[in-house]
């Protein structure tokens, strides 16, 4: 080191000044070299993430472009090239399309869209959900559109658009899947649903029958195991076509509900030799209809029929129809079974029951039981169903399906309900008293009463009178039912929510809500009833319903109850679609209040 300082000491000035230079050139250029290694790692960065974006959007299903200030595409995927039909040649060119995009009522061209944004900017996404884009006469896509203009620079002059179209075709497609059967194509069981609202309405105002029918090929699974699954699965798609043709002749609608079983809805009917006729028709020409190698296959098919006014309730027709079926089916292949009303009620004598009505109720032979509700995220009871029984001295214990009915009729569900209410009351005051788990309690509720126009300041009276929470009390309504006045009942449900109780719509798949009056009713909870869940673990059609009535009620920001539940394998299906809470014997059974109790405690 020192005798480095020592030449250094010894170099003339000349000598001192080129090494001097020297050092610095080779400083200069080395910091040049480092310099631009950093710009190289810089750019290779850029572009790096430039190409790993590229990708992301070429790979997007959505389609996307970007356009310069001058509307020169800069930038398409895929999807924008196909969707606004772009030639090869389509980069760095003028946007040329005659894409036109709905905005509000008019059509736009999608260049003068742009243009007419592009003056415009603030920081909002020109937006158009649930637009349209018309690329020739005629052929429109369901669209969402949006427009972004970002600034580049400080001058108004580099700029560009990002635009973004997602097409909604598919979606839609798959959403009318939904209300498709998979194999034959027909309308299914959630079709019906939906369809069926205006064939009574229709029936009710032109004073027309309506006649619902349910036809199953008979011995499926047998004929399944014999003929195999493809061939089979032919039968079913042939005879639906069947159907569909006759259908279409006689202006009578065709849903294939599930498997082997299929619904016609007729409502130009004009007795019930008619319906009878209609079916024996079709039977007659099954004989003749599917070929096995040239010889006819003997396929015979059963009929259970439900008719209104004959049959009786609307609410129950499709119940009444499936009934029918299973008396078809008792009675052997190929029969037709018609329901009439006195069956469901034929153990009992309906006049003597009338008679007793007031006397039971004098002496105290009804009584309130409790079912729980559990709520699946905890698995707590949360709540109960209040289920009315009569102890009557000859017949025993009888379900309220039989009286209910005739209490409807003559308006003594009148006074059984303001029964019902105040033993609930009553009861919701002991278990405050006693320091049980508060639970709201859920009363059925039948339109008769709620008619009568006195309910909801009955229900205000007694809520003062017993100072019992409002948030504690729910009432059920039957879907089919509160849908015969919508407007009347919407008016009384609303007033009951400004109380403070809850609504539920109680037995839904049952009663043939459509999907827009749901929107309309202001209920709380949306209880799916037994008969959809019956077969869930089999039945995929069933299960793709309940799947979509939970999805659709909670969009509507409804709680979803499933009854019937009867095993732990429902419990599991049922919990993984969603489901909020649930009701059914895997829990408990009604129970009187103090069998009920054990389990609060
Ligand atoms: P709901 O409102 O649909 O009540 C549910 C019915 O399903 C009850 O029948 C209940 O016992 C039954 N249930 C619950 N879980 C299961 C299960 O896992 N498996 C099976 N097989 N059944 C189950 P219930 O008590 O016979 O009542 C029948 C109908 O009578 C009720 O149907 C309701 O519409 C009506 N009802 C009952 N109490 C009253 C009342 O106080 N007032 C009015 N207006 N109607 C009532
Ligand atoms: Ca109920
Ligand atoms: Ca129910």
């Amino acid at each position: 080191m020192e005798s480095l300082f020592e030449k250094l000491t010894q170099l003339t000035q000349i000598e001192f000044l080129l090494l001097t230079v020297c050092l610095t050139i080779i400083i200069f250029l080395l910091t040049i070299y480092s310099l631009n290694k950093e710009k190289k790692k810089l750019t290779k960065t850029v572009e790096n993430n430039v190409k790993i974006f590229q990708k992301t959007c070429d790979i997007s299903e959505d389609a996307i472009m970007i356009l310069s200030a001058k509307n020169e595409v800069l930038y398409a995927n895929d999807s924008m090239v196909r969707l606004l039909q772009f030639n090869n040649h389509f980069l760095s060119q003028q946007l040329d399309t005659i894409a036109e995009i709905k905005v509000k009522k008019d059509w736009i061209v999608l260049d003068t869209l742009i243009k007419e944004h592009s003056i415009n900017l603030d920081d909002t996404v020109l937006s158009y959900p649930n637009s349209n884009l018309k690329l020739s006469e005629g052929d429109k896509i369901p669209i969402n559109f949006y427009m972004d203009t970002i600034l580049m620079s400080s001058s108004n002059e580099e700029i560009c658009h990002v635009v973004t179209i997602q097409d909604l075709s598919k979606e839609i497609e798959r959403s009318n899947l939904h209300f498709r059967h998979q194999l034959t194509n027909l309308p299914n069981q959630l079709q019906a649903y939906q369809d069926l609202p205006a064939f009574f309405s229709k029936a009710h105002l032109e004073k027309n029958k309506l006649a619902l029918m349910l036809m199953h090929l008979d011995n499926f699974s047998m004929l399944r195991s014999i003929i195999g699954y493809e061939q089979a699965n032919d039968v079913l798609k042939k005879f639906a076509r069947h159907l569909e043709t006759v259908g279409i002749n006689l202006n009578i609608s065709v849903y294939h509900t599930f498997d082997n079983h299929f619904l016609l809805t007729v409502t130009n009917l004009h007795s019930m030799e008619e319906a009878k006729t209609f079916v024996k028709d079709i039977q007659t020409r099954l004989a003749s209809f599917y070929k096995m190698e040239d010889v006819n296959l003997h396929l015979t098919v059963s009929a259970g029929i439900s008719i209104y006014p004959d049959s009786g309730s609307i609410r129950k027709l499709l119940d009444y129809a499936y009934r029918a079926l299973a008396k078809a089916e008792q009675e052997g292949d190929g029969k037709i079974h018609i329901f009439i009303p006195e069956e469901s009620t034929s153990n009992y004598d309906e006049l003597r029951l009338h008679n007793d009505m007031q006397g039971a109720l004098n002496n105290g032979d009804f009584e309130v039981y409790y079912q729980p509700i559990i709520q699946v995220e905890t698995k707590e009871i949360v709540a109960a169903e209040a289920l009315i029984r009569w102890k009557h001295p000859q017949y025993g214990l009888i379900p309220p399906d039989v009286f209910i009915y005739l209490m409807e009729k003559t308006g003594f569900i009148v006074k059984l309900g303001q029964y019902v209410l105040e033993e609930v009351l009553k009861q919701q005051k002991r278990w405050e008293l006693f320091k049980f788990k508060q639970i709201e309690v859920s009363i059925n509720v039948s339109m008769v009463e709620i008619n009568t126009g006195e309910f909801v300041q009955h229900v205000e009276r007694k809520l003062g009178e017993h100072q019992i929470n409002p948030e504690l009390l729910k009432f059920e309504i039957t879907e089919g039912v509160a849908m015969i006045n919508e407007a009347e009942t919407v008016r009384h449900f609303l007033a009951l929510k400004k109380l403070g109780v809850g609504i539920s719509l109680d037995d839904f798949g049952t009663g043939y809500t459509s999907f827009g009056y749901l929107k309309k009713f202001p209920a709380d909870n949306l209880k799916i009833d037994k008969s959809l869940v019956d077969y869930i673990l089999t039945n995929e059609e069933d299960q793709r319903i309940v799947k979509a009535i939970i999805e659709l009620a909670h969009t509507l920001g409804m709680k979803i109850v499933v009854e019937g539940i009867e095993n732990k394998k429902m419990v599991d299906m049922i919990a993984s679609y969603g489901c909020d809470y649930m009701q059914g014997y895997h829990f408990a059974k009604p129970l009187p209040v103090f069998e009920f109790q054990k389990l609060l405690r």
